[in-house]
């Protein structure tokens, strides 16, 4: 008999879950798309049967221990998902409660991001550490960050918007309706943001000018960069600066022992990393100077639903009821 713990991460296009075990071994995988049903309880209806049914055609007999989520927007406080702007569902979706009664087990649902940051914790890179932060570097820029050894969630849920953070008066428009936010910046979205700018400032050749806007992605602008394309790599350096500038304002708040990047933009390596360390270790003060680690994340591609996982493994005590 294996017990494991179900992970599920919901995307705005895909639901991927799985069943791992307390080691952080994958037994069991799958996914639905994440929004064909009008109805938010008939498609969690689909998502409990399908996952029902893959774990009855198992090779072993597997006992269900808890269900980790991570969704946008999604609250450990109340077990909600409040308002998410990548979901077709509005208002408040008491997704904790719905599991639960159909399962009958704690079920536990956090933000993608604090997701990871345990993720990383119970499985990854950060082991043994109790104050470090993971920034998802996805569409947009999460931040899980762990104080004094737990996740800091904070009153209704909601700590660690990095992204939200104003990082420029008067600065790019965000998608939560401010200006200067600094996920405009730092993220696949705000990259391509910085591309075009560029592109209107220099005359020189790029092999990015020919490239409209919405075929644009962050990969491209790295594979350019490593062929040396001057808009790509001052893109990198100016997207690397402010989260670099970023980050050594909020070691201030929390001391952390190091600082996770992950997703899609950390894959560009050090292009990224460079300019992320030298703004950090300019801007940090005295204190923590040359203290800081950053490191890229230690979880692989399945990382939603180990990070969603490691909410049952890492605890065993809070439920909804
Ligand atoms: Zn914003």
């Amino acid at each position: 008999m294996t017990e494991i713990a179900i992970g599920i991460d919901i995307g705005g296009t895909n639901t991927v879950f799985g069943c791992i075990d307390s080691l952080g071994n994958t037994v069991i995988e799958g996914s639905i798309p994440t929004q064909t049903k009008d109805n938010f309880e008939e498609y969690i209806d689909d998502l409990i049967s399908v996952i029902k049914s893959s774990i009855e055609n198992a090779d072993t007999e597997i006992t269900i221990t808890g269900v980790g989520i991570g969704a946008p927007n999604g609250s450990y406080r109340t077990g909600t998902i409040e308002n998410a702007a990548n979901l077709r569902w509005k208002g408040t979706l008491p997704i904790a409660q719905l599991v639960q009664n159909k399962l009958n087990v704690p079920v536990k649902i956090t933000n993608d991001a604090n997701a990871a940051a345990l993720g990383e914790r119970i499985f990854g890179g950060a082991k043994n550490m109790s104050d470090f932060m993971v920034i998802t570097l996805g569409t947009g820029l999460g931040s899980g960050i762990v104080v004094n050894g737990d996740l800091l969630y904070g009153f209704e849920g909601f700590a660690g918007e990095l992204g939200h953070v104003i990082v420029r008066s008067e600065g790019r428009e965000c998608a939560c309706g401010r200006k200067g936010c600094l996920e405009t910046y730092v993220s696949a979205t705000g990259v391509k943001r910085t591309v075009y700018k560029l592109l209107a400032k220099h005359l020189g050749d790029s092999a990015l000018r020919d490239i409209p806007f919405n075929n644009l992605n962050a990969k491209m602008v790295a594979e350019a960069a490593n062929k040396g394309d001057l808009v790509a790599l001052e893109t990198f350096k100016y997207t690397g600066k402010m989260l670099g500038e970023a980050l050594s304002n909020v070691a201030s708040v929390t001391a952390p022992e190091a600082i996770f990047l992950f997703g899609g933009l950390a894959k560009a390596g050090d292009l990224l990393f460079d300019p992320v360390r030298k703004a950090m270790e300019e801007n940090l003060l005295f204190l923590y100077k040359d203290k800081i680690k950053l490191l890229p994340s230690n979880l692989g591609e399945n990382a939603g639903i180990m990070g969603a996982a490691a909410l049952i493994w890492n605890d065993e005590t809070k439920t909804y009821s």
